[in-house]
């Protein structure tokens, strides 16, 4: 006998080997671990740079977006990132993964390789795995 919880878990196991297959690679797609200090009322995020690489997405966005979702004015020094107020690390990989969700993982199958391409101010997300054009709503792309 099946539990729900169990059909649940058997379920996303299958959907994981699916998209697994699609992207075709197999690999999960990771971001790198906050590197966070504390200078009495800034955050800083050391190793801002490695997300913006590892996004592919312009830094100044990502930055944006994270200032933006923090409500909170933010800055960056070479590859670090400022950020006014207390930020734990799980902030910061919390609103990261919802970038990636929005901003990198292609609709139609979901991989994260992605690029932006800009017509007529329009943004699309463009797919390296399975070539679809989506266009993207979101500014901090
Ligand atoms: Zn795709």
């Amino acid at each position: 006998m099946l539990t729900k919880t169990d059909y649940d878990k058997l379920l996303k196991r299958i959907q994981d080997k699916i998209s697994e297959k699609q992207t075709g690679t197999g690999e999960r797609f990771e971001l790198p671990s906050p590197d966070v200090m504390w200078e009495g009322q800034k955050t800083i995020l050391r190793n801002f740079m490695d997300f913006s690489k590892k996004l592919r997405r312009d830094p100044e966005k990502v930055l944006q977006y994270l200032s933006k979702e923090f409500a909170t004015p933010a800055e960056r020094s070479g590859d670090k990132a400022m950020f006014v107020g207390r930020r734990e690390p799980h902030d910061f990989v919390h609103l990261l993964n919802i970038y990636v969700k929005d901003y990198l993982e292609c609709p139609t199958c979901k991989s994260p390789d992605t690029k932006i391409d800009r017509e007529n101010r329009i943004t699309f997300l463009i797919c390296e795995a399975c070539g679809a054009k989506s266009s993207l709503k979101g500014k901090y792309a």
